[in-house]
């Protein structure tokens, strides 16, 4: 499968060799071929996005320009607040809502000239790894559909992957833009938290929430990340200035830079064909004139305990606003009480529930200490281990997920093994951290493989110069066999 990037797109619409709406139909196109088998999709908006192609059309013809991403069709995970258009996050109990603004990165979007073309299915509220938590059914890996396409944001890694639109955007709490991406063969980038705004960015685990992009180019990621990221006075959490300038150091290659396997990430439950691809990218980035050496972060190892507790925490007080009196739907019931109860029960489904009960237990008076406290001690600890793996390399590399894409059904009866998908990507979010899933190859039977790139805070830089190199290693690979 290939299908045209983004940069190729709006470089043909701003010079007027195509339409926006030539661009746009051949995308809805494709989506009315495959999205009933693919499900990546929870609305498609076809309406709103011809009359938002024909008026990029016009300015066109009209002499301006759109933007940097001038007629690029771009899906939107349905956990970002779209002005009057339905946004569920996949669950029950938001029937009916619509919000009364764009998220910033959705505006910001539409101010560079994208086309949004609908809103991608997702786990309820982002809370899983395979898209099979919707309250409104799977989404399917485009490379196998008898597969999971990872998760949370399945939908809009599936979107990318199908063809269905160039970019999306996603969110990436412990590893649902990276993991996702890395199953459907896509890039996908986790930036650091606070360089893309969350204003409209529906709350899941505030402390490492964060948005980011998904594209079939590194190139294409570096320029959605430098549109919608940079300060927004609307997010406490923003961090002042600009995305760092990604886009003008994707050539720059990798002579010199200090690349560490994380030891951590390669051993039990690592799949060896995923670890077999790692050391791959690692003797590319060698090849290509880095400095490639084994480096130990011990503490990532209690990255999965660690999250466990701090996300379901910050979750059970975030989705306490759902509540049916604020948003979306309300059973009714004799008093306030029971119809909370009802509502509550009736709208989330059973892995949200879990969460909301083990965060409220965590959060509980007598526990909060030794399971809150204890939690944020060890993200301490994690941070000062990649400080001190910081201090010896520029990015580290691990896979993105221990396994290829595995069959829809197979791990939704057991949470422990779905939550230990993201054993390679949580400790990025703890850290508050950088980390981007660069597709390398495929595995054993013959699906892609994701290999993570990760950096410290703010080093969007090194990491994207990385991922660069892997794009064109696994390229010249893909072209040698
Ligand atoms: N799979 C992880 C979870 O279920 C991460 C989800 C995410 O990043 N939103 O919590």
């Amino acid at each position: 499968m290939s299908f045209a990037d983004a940069l190729s797109i709006a470089a043909s619409v701003r010079a007027g060799d195509r339409t926006a709406t030539e661009v746009l139909e051949e995308h809805l196109g494709r989506i009315a071929e495959r999205e009933t088998e693919i499900h990546a999709f929870n609305l498609v908006t076809e309406q709103d996005a011809r009359a938002t192609a024909a008026a990029v059309d016009a300015a066109v013809a009209a002499g301006n320009d759109p933007g940097p991403l001038a007629g690029v069709p771009v899906a939107i995970k349905d956990n970002l607040c779209t002005r009057g258009v339905p946004t569920t996050c996949s669950s029950k109990i938001l029937e009916g809502w619509r919000p009364p603004y764009d998220a910033t990165v959705v505006q910001r979007l539409a101010a560079a000239g994208a086309v949004a073309v609908g809103k991608t299915n997702l786990d309820e509220f982002a809370m899983g790894s395979s898209t099979e938590n919707s309250a409104f059914g799977p989404t399917r890996n485009p490379h196998d559909t008898s597969r999971v396409p990872g998760g949370s944001s399945g939908g809009s890694a599936a979107a990318v992957a199908a063809g269905f639109a160039p970019i999306s955007l996603g969110s990436d709490t412990g590893g649902s833009i990276r993991q996702p991406a890395a199953l459907c063969g896509v890039v996908g980038v986790k930036p650091t938290y606070g360089l893309v705004s969350r204003l409209g960015l529906v709350a899941f685990g505030s402390s490492l929430d964060q948005v980011g992009p998904f594209a079939h180019t590194v190139a294409d990621a570096a320029l959605v990340c430098e549109v919608v990221g940079g300060h927004d006075a609307g997010d406490s959490t923003s961090i002042p200035g600009d995305f760092p300038a990604v886009t003008e150091h994707l050539s720059d290659g990798v002579s010199g830079l200090r690349v560490g396997i994380v030891t951590e990430m390669m051993g039990e439950g690592i799949a060896p064909d995923v670890a077999a691809r790692v050391r791959a990218a690692a003797a590319a980035l060698a090849a290509a004139g880095a400095t490639v050496e084994e480096v130990s972060v011990p503490a990532v190892t209690f990255g999965l305990s660690a999250y466990y507790l701090v996300a379901p925490a910050e979750a059970s007080s975030n989705l306490s606003r759902y509540d049916g009196v604020r948003f979306g739907n309300r059973i009714e019931a004799a008093t306030t009480g029971e119809m909370m109860t009802a509502t509550r029960t009736a709208g989330f489904g059973d892995e949200v529930k879990r969460r909301i009960m083990l965060g409220t237990f965590v959060l509980s008076a007598g526990y909060f200490d030794a399971f809150y406290g204890t939690a944020q001690k060890v993200r301490t600890l994690m941070r000062q281990d990649f400080d001190a793996a910081y201090e010896q390399f520029d990015v580290l590399i691990s896979p993105t997920s221990p396994t290829t894409a595995f069959a829809i059904g197979d791990k939704t009866a057991d949470p422990m093994t779905m939550y230990l998908n993201d054993i390679c990507t949580i400790p990025t979010n703890l850290a508050g951290h950088a980390a981007m899933s660069v597709p390398f190859g495929t595995g054993d039977d013959g699906l892609p493989v994701g290999v993570q790139v990760l950096a410290p805070a703010l080093g969007e830089i090194p990491m994207f110069r990385a991922a660069a190199v892997l794009e064109a290693a696994a390229l010249a690979e893909g072209g040698a066999k």
